[in-house]
């Protein structure tokens, strides 16, 4: 439920209700407006009466939250939640942030040569599976560990943040040593003792939807981090399984404004791998920021003909300064801007 204090509620009268609360056994969770204060309160809790909370001083009214995620909901959070990165990247902002680089880090020139060029495009966080989630076990599988320590010196070079997948909840702790922000890739969406140590981690975290995960189901999986402590988290809509076979997946980009909707959490779209073909990237990413995504994620590689994994999907890094330019405009359309580093280099 939600309790919703009076515009003049004193700190005293708020800090009566929070100790109420916890008494009776809720997980608290204040959320503090410009113009009021909202005290979330999640627990089974059937005997607590409702009008008892309605009557103590300083309450203007308590809702009952319906929905089964709660923390992850805007009706707890009525503020959008913005995740802070090194170089004074924000997420979740005004600014529209790009994520970009290839599917996998191959090698330290690969990445390096496609780290330099996102970055002069304006992109301001730099991706790269270290550990990949192959369909094939005879698929290159990435350079773990070591891909791990190529983005850190990708990062050193270029001061962009990284993003990186961790698929086993062993490596959870390697990877956060890292990586700025752990990715949970789309296969992985319901993997709840994944999400459970991500939640641990204390680490921003790129969650993906399933490829057949309803809104709910990924609005809940939200929910395993949070519920862990864990409120630094970024959506990404990444294209979901249907009859369609012209695309790799069909992207959902009326999950946009939906999920801004009913959750506080920033929203990113991928549309490389939404429709796995590198000439739909450019127009579904514009469409994204059009539709109010909060970001973009594209996979970028200097030779996608001989890239060990998405060559299909990936831009050439010539194709990518042009999609910046024109997001920059969709961009200003919408009344957003592009986010920029703030520092050169590290
Ligand atoms: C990725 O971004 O590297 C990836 C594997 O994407 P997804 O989990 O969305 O398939
Ligand atoms: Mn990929």
């Amino acid at each position: 439920m939600i309790v919703v204090m009076e515009r003049d509620a004193t700190e005293e009268q708020i800090q009566k209700v929070v100790s109420r609360l916890e008494r009776e056994g809720f997980q608290v969770h204040l959320s503090r407006g410009v113009t009021r204060t909202i005290i979330g309160a999640v627990g089974d809790k059937g005997h607590l009466q409702r009008e008892s909370l309605e009557a103590m001083e300083g309450v203007e009214k308590v809702v009952p939250v319906l929905r089964p995620y709660k923390l992850a909901a805007r009706e707890f959070r009525p503020e959008n939640t913005v995740v802070r990165l090194r170089q004074g990247v924000e997420i979740g902002g005004e600014a529209i942030q790009v994520i970009a680089g290839p599917c996998a880090v191959e090698s330290f020139e690969q990445l390096l040569v496609t780290a330099e060029a996102v970055k002069a495009s304006g992109a301001t966080i730099l991706r790269g599976g270290a550990f990949k989630p192959r369909t094939s076990p005879y698929s290159f599988q990435g350079l773990e560990e070591e891909g791990l320590r190529l983005l850190a010196q990708a990062r050193a070079a270029t001061g962009l943040p990284v993003v990186t997948e961790v698929m086993d909840p062993r490596s959870v702790p390697l990877v956060a040593e890292y990586a700025d922000v752990l990715q949970v890739g789309a296969r992985n969406m319901q993997n709840f003792y994944l999400l459970r140590e991500v939640g641990a981690a204390k680490k921003p975290v790129l969650l993906k939807r399933g490829p057949s995960a309803t809104i709910e189901e990924w609005m809940l999986a939200a929910e395993y981090i949070m519920s862990a402590g864990n409120d630094q988290i970024i959506l990404c809509e990444r294209g979901i399984r249907t009859f369609e076979n012209a695309t790799r997946n069909t992207l959902d980009l009326s999950a946009v404004p939906l999920v801004k909707s009913l959750s506080h959490l920033p929203v990113f779209v991928d549309p490389s791998h939404g429709t796995g073909r590198w000439e739909l990237v450019t127009p579904m990413a514009l469409a994204a920021v059009a539709a109010g995504a909060d970001g973009v994620m594209i996979e970028v590689h200097p030779n996608p003909d001989e890239a060990l994994s998405d060559g299909p999907q990936s831009l050439k890094p010539d194709k990518f300064a042009q999609l910046m330019r024109q997001l920059t405009r969709v961009a200003t359309a919408v009344g957003r801007t592009l986010g920029q580093i703030a520092v050169c280099s590290a």
